[in-house]
């Protein structure tokens, strides 16, 4: 296997033309060194981006842009994620422990595709797109239509995810990503849940983003929950409403951390703790 250190965007995009679905790029390499260690990939070169200037950087001219290489530890402490993204800081303060969150990148949790990825929660509430680039130009995607399943996703073998922008929260909104994991620091989620709600002055909820991972086999956004909880009040039988809708589109599966059924069962009680911190949060 070779090992290649690009130093630029366009070193990078000239080893990914070369090399094609035979190399694999390399940022923190949080979640490649240790597919590679299990055997479960056997790339023909290691493309290490880590390096490359100008791909972590975060700006909040409109949409929020945020460089693919930034690290959870970056996004975790910037005060405009913090104030424009606050279930994204909150998300990335929860990946793996601080060695983790100090090298592991956005855009490597968005490409790894994980069911379990911490960051795609929060990233769907944000109405997230992605920019990926290649020798050839640039296109723009959804996250949403990025993430097709379980480690497969949309990008095309010579193709690089640069840059996210997100939709920064309106005002009189709040969000909040809840996760459930066996160890609070260092594990991925049993269960994981970003919420995004709009209030109205009489309390009744005019927008609401809801997203979740762990519990298919790709982190989604859930638009039956989010009508269920459009137009209601923070009260229970709403909250149980979209709860119940939330279970009925899940599709959990046993695995080393929880069963299903206990996943499942989380769900409810998560939407409606979710549901309320929002509502704090926003008449505050
Ligand atoms: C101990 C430990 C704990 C962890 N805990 C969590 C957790 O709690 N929550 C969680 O979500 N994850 C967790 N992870 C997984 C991992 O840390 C994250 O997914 C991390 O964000 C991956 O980023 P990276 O930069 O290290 O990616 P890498 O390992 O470098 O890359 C991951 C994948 O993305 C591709 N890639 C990377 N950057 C780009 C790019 N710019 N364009 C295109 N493709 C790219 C790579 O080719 C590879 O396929 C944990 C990992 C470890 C080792």
């Amino acid at each position: 296997m070779r090992f290649c250190r690009a130093q630029s965007l366009e070193g990078a995009l000239a080893l990914l033309g070369e090399w094609g679905a035979d190399g694999c790029l390399l940022a923190g390499g949080t979640d490649v060194m240790v597919q590679y260690r299990r055997g479960e990939i056997a790339p023909g070169a290691l493309i290490h981006i880590e390096g490359i200037d100008g791909l972590s950087a975060i700006s909040t001219n409109g949409r929020t842009a945020v460089g693919a290489l930034a690290t959870h530890a970056r996004l975790a402490a910037d005060a405009d994620i913090a104030r424009r993204h606050p279930a994204v800081a909150s998300a990335a303060g929860l990946v793996g422990g601080w060695q983790t969150q100090a090298v592991g990148t956005v855009g490597g949790n968005i490409c790894n595709a994980s069911p379990a990825a911490d960051l795609a929660p929060p990233l769907l509430v944000a109405d997230a797109h992605l920019t990926l680039a290649s020798a050839s130009g640039e296109r723009r995607l959804p996250l949403d239509q990025f993430l097709i399943d379980r480690r497969v996703t949309a990008r095309r073998p010579e193709e690089l995810l640069t840059a996210i922008d997100l939709d920064p929260l309106p005002p009189g909104s709040a969000e909040i990503y809840l996760k459930v994991g066996r160890r609070g620091a260092m594990d991925v989620a049993i269960v994981g849940l970003a919420l995004r709600l709009g209030l109205r002055d009489d309390g009744t909820i005019h927008s609401a983003r809801l997203a979740v991972c762990s519990v298919a086999a790709r982190p989604r956004r859930v638009p039956e929950a989010e009508a269920a909880l459009l137009g209601a009040r923070l009260e229970a039988e709403a909250l149980a409403a979209a709860g119940q809708a939330l279970v009925a589109a899940a599709s959990p599966i046993d695995d080393g951390r929880a069963t299903a059924s206990y996943r499942l069962r989380l769900l409810p009680g998560l939407l409606a703790r979710a549901a309320m911190r929002c509502g704090e949060a926003v008449r505050r």
